[in-house]
């Protein structure tokens, strides 16, 4: 169905993002490009299709929908606010209309990333910066080391050393860091020019 990276680049970009942004919740949703290159990435490496995934903090799902896209096995999305759920189903429903097909296998939980525990193969996710929230960051990252084997997490690039130290004390290894300028597009009323691009870093975390 999705023969190119670009063809599920495209399909990414029609996804619905968050309805009223929270600015608390940093709820700034992947950029479509970025969300394509990461789980492409993925996919060539034999880490997604087939594997069981959490998309922590999924907000709208663009992530772990383009799991479910790339046939990852499973999808657990977990989300703490319940009023991005009908968007993220509306997405779910987009992707079925796109291939025609009728995807049984994700579940949608409510909860804090916290207090949160499952076993996945592989967690894709964008957490919030930490910018509000000081330490919002590294706890996803935690969390998600505790979650699976593999981990692809995006944070802002000038947080990038203190979280290979928190890799590093959770015994685990950064395989490999990509950047990018990432659009922050202004959805919130703090942000003065239209298209701020910030550079954020994807740290590939392994056992
Ligand atoms: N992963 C999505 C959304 C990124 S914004 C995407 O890539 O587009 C960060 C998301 O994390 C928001 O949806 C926000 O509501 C959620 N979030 C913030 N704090 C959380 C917490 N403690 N537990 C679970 N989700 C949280």
């Amino acid at each position: 169905m999705f023969g190119s990276k670009k063809q599920l680049a495209v399909f990414l970009s029609k996804l619905a993002g968050f309805e009223h942004p929270t600015a608390e919740l940093e709820q700034y949703p992947t950029d479509s490009e970025i969300a394509a290159e990461i789980l492409w990435t993925a996919q060539l490496s034999g880490e997604l299709t087939g594997r069981r995934v959490a998309d922590l903090g999924c907000g709208t799902g663009i992530l772990g929908i383009g799991a479910l896209a790339l046939g990852a096995s499973h999808v657990t999305f977990l989300e703490i606010d319940v009023r991005v759920f009908p968007t993220l189903m509306g997405n779910i429903a987009k992707l079925e209309d796109a291939t025609g097909e009728e995807f049984g296998n994700y579940e949608i939980l409510e909860g804090d990333v916290a207090t949160f525990s499952t076993d996945a193969d592989l967690v894709v996710q964008n957490p919030p910066f930490g910018t509000r929230d000081k330490g919002a960051d590294t706890e996803f990252l935690r969390v998600a080391m505790k979650t699976a084997p593999l981990v692809y997490s995006l944070h802002k690039t000038s947080t990038e050393e203190h979280l290979r130290r928190i890799v590093t004390d959770a015994r685990r290894r950064v395989l490999s860091v990509t950047r990018y300028a990432f659009p922050l597009k202004q959805t919130m009323v703090q942000h003065t020019k239209k298209l701020e691009r910030i550079e954020v870093s994807c740290l590939k975390v392994s056992r």
